[in-house]
Parts: C-alpha cells; sequence; structure tokens
C-alpha cells in the first residue's frame, strides 16, 4: 500500500473556471496562465480542460515545448520572453509567442535568423517595477519594434501590483494611458484580479491565472465565492495513528501544543514535504471524516496532527481534506500566512495526482 496522500484534479473545475473567465470578460480572448506547471495542477493534466482558451501563457520555455509536443497547435506566450539570444531558434521552432522587456531581446529579434516573423508582446513597465520598458520609452521602443522585419504582430503588455486590493489599477491604467497615447496597439494588461474586477482593463487579451485553478487572487475566499469558481484540487489524505491525551500532554516538534484536559487526536500522513505549509499554527483548518476541525503542533515533515474533539466517530483510514471541494486553499493558506497560489504551486512532487472528470 502507498501512502494514502493524493492530490485529486477536478477537471469539470477547470472547464467551469474558464467560461466564469469567458463570462467576467466576454469581450476579450484569454490567454490560460500555466506556468510553474499549471499552478502545481501539471500541465499534462489539465491543458486538455483548457482547450477552450485561446492560448496558453508561461515562463519557462521547456513547459512551452512540452505544451507544444502534448498537442497544442494553437498561440502560446512567454510571459518573461526569452533568456538568451539562443533561445530563438526554439521559438521560432515551436511558435511561440513573445514578450520583450529589454533592449537586448528587441536587437537579438532583429539579428536572428527566422523562418517566419514572431508575434511579440512590448512590456511596458507602468508602475510594478518588476519587467519592462519604462514608460517614456513606450514610444521609441514602438518605433523600433514596428521596423523589425522579424516581427509579425505586436501587442501592449503590462502587469498589475494591486488589481486585488483597495488600491485597485487607477494609478498604473493612468501611466498605460499617458504611455500609449496615439500608440495603436492592441493591450493585454489583466491578471485574475483585473479580469475579475477591473473591466476597463480587459482590452484585447486577459491573461487570469489562479482563478482557472479555483482560487481566490485576493487571498480571501470570500471575495470570490460568489463567482461560480470551483477549487481544481483537492489534496486528500488518511488519519494514520490515533492518540488518547492527557492534560498536559503535549504533541509534535517542539511540544508546542498541549492539551487542557482529556483530548482525542489523529495523525495524518501528510506534512510539509508533501506541500503542507510548515508555518500553519495550530488551529488551522482541515476537513476530518465530514466535520471541519483543526490542526495541532508543529507541521512534520510527513505528517501533521489533528484534533478529533468535534468528530468523536473518527477511527483509523478516515478520510481528511487538506484543501479542496470542501475546504478553500485560501483558507489554510490565511492561517499559515501565505496564499493559495503559494501552497498550490508547491504541491510536492511525491504526491501522487489523479484527474477525475
Ligand atoms: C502569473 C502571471 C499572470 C497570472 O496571474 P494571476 O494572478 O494568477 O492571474 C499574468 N501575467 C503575468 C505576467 C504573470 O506573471
Amino acid at each position: 500500500m502507498p501512502r494514502p496522500i493524493t492530490a485529486t484534479i477536478h477537471l469539470g473545475a477547470i472547464e467551469n473556471n474558464l467560461q466564469v473567465v469567458r463570462r467576467f470578460a466576454p469581450g476579450a480572448k484569454v490567454w490560460a496562465v500555466v506556468k510553474a506547471n499549471a499552478y502545481g495542477h501539471g500541465i499534462n493534466h489539465v491543458w486538455r480542460s483548457m482547450a477552450q482558451t485561446d492560448g496558453f501563457a508561461m515562463l519557462d520555455l521547456a513547459e512551452a515545448v512540452l505544451l507544444r509536443e502534448l498537442g497544442w497547435q494553437g498561440p502560446i506566450l512567454l510571459l518573461e520572453g526569452f533568456f538568451q539570444p539562443q533561445d530563438l531558434a526554439l521559438l521560432d521552432r515551436y511558435r511561440l509567442t513573445t514578450a520583450v522587456h529589454s533592449d537586448w531581446q528587441l536587437a537579438a529579434i532583429a539579428d536572428a535568423t527566422l523562418s517566419a516573423p514572431l508575434n511579440v508582446y512590448l512590456k511596458v513597465n507602468s508602475g510594478m517595477n518588476r519587467l519592462g520598458f519604462a514608460p517614456e520609452r513606450l514610444r521609441e521602443v514602438w518605433q523600433r519594434a514596428q521596423a523589425v522585419a522579424n516581427i509579425a504582430e505586436l501587442t501592449l503588455m503590462s502587469h498589475f501590483a494591486t488589481a486585488d486590493g483597495p488600491e485597485g489599477v487607477t494609478q498604473q491604467m493612468a501611466t498605460i494611458e499617458t504611455a500609449a497615447t496615439d500608440i495603436p496597439l492592441p493591450r493585454c494588461l489583466a491578471n485574475s484580479a483585473a479580469t475579475l474586477w477591473h473591466p476597463s482593463t480587459h482590452g484585447r487579451w486577459v491573461r487570469p491565472g489562479i482563478i482557472l485553478y479555483g482560487a481566490s487572487p485576493s487571498g480571501c475566499w470570500n471575495d470570490v465565492a460568489a463567482t461560480g469558481l470551483q477549487p481544481a484540487m483537492t489534496l486528500s489524505s488518511e488519519i494514520i495513528g490515533i492518540q488518547q491525551l492527557k492534560s498536559g500532554d503535549r504533541v509534535g516538534y517542539g511540544g508546542r501544543y498541549s492539551a487542557a484536559g482529556a483530548q482525542r487526536i489523529g495523525v495524518v500522513a501528510c506534512g510539509y514535504a508533501d506541500g503542507y505549509p510548515r508555518h500553519a499554527p495550530t488551529g488551522t483548518p482541515v476537513w476530518v471524516d465530514g466535520v471541519l476541525t483543526r490542526t495541532l503542533g508543529t507541521v512534520s515533515m510527513d505528517m501533521l496532527a489533528v484534533d478529533l474533539t468535534p468528530c468523536p466517530q473518527v477511527e483509523l483510514g478516515a478520510e481528511v481534506e487538506l484543501w479542496g471541494k470542501r475546504l478553500p486553499v485560501d483558507e489554510v493558506a490565511t492561517a499559515a500566512g501565505t496564499l493559495g497560489y503559494e501552497l498550490l504551486s508547491a504541491l510536492a512532487a511525491r504526491v501522487p495526482v489523479v484527474t477525475e472528470a
């Protein structure tokens, strides 16, 4: 018997979530973002369920090649562009659309020998200060790009820092409008948060990631609970040990939880080497045999402990959901001081993945 831990990928949820995106951005084409191996879900497992998308976006060239080899013939966008001029041979061979955020990339495209011109996304830094040309330079870069014979279509790209919060996109949109005055390029600006909450950003293409996997861009499930999004991954395991504690007995490394009275606890086959956050404190929600309960003490590499007080019926082998259909990953992430993005994409390679319709 293998360890009882499993990640179940709900393909119907992914299809549904793409439809939710279409409902929020009816006039835009969709780049389904599948970076970080589809946010931990496995590109090989999920891409067919997203095949109604208009294109796929990621940043790892190997993932782009994988998607081609799996059979996707539509557009693929490299969100960070290429990392060295030699990569252009693969961009040419696999027909990849590329972001261009630096002068050297534009020069490399101009100098390359290609079988056909490439589509290029000019990335402007509108305030996040990660990648992109300074907004004052957009016109000059655009004019240069237009003169490059190796470039086919041009699109204007930017990325938002605060689309999921109260600050919104106002300031960055103003920067983009100023920089792009009289520059008639189609636009691709919106991440998940902007796709849901800032229709003015939609433009020609949107680039949602996290919502395709049924988690919230803000980290708060309540913010998306009414949208119809469905969690695409359930991480489940079983109770493999039960202990009866007396008052003062302690649990786990560091003895960081101690029982105030008699208490029955369960031990779950899931730890931080599976991708469960080690920083999840006592009290992190966990679903055991149909009942919402809480973790106790420090998460170990391979195990964690749960309170069985609210579910006295539980025996060895009882089903545990760490996150998923019944317990949004956002709620576990919030307890652990992180986001669903990090938990999903950190699912460990040792966890067996199964898919279901
Ligand atoms: C990751 C990423 C996205 C998708 O972000 P979500 O918040 O997951 O929707 C879009 N654009 C770029 C450039 C990204 O790096």
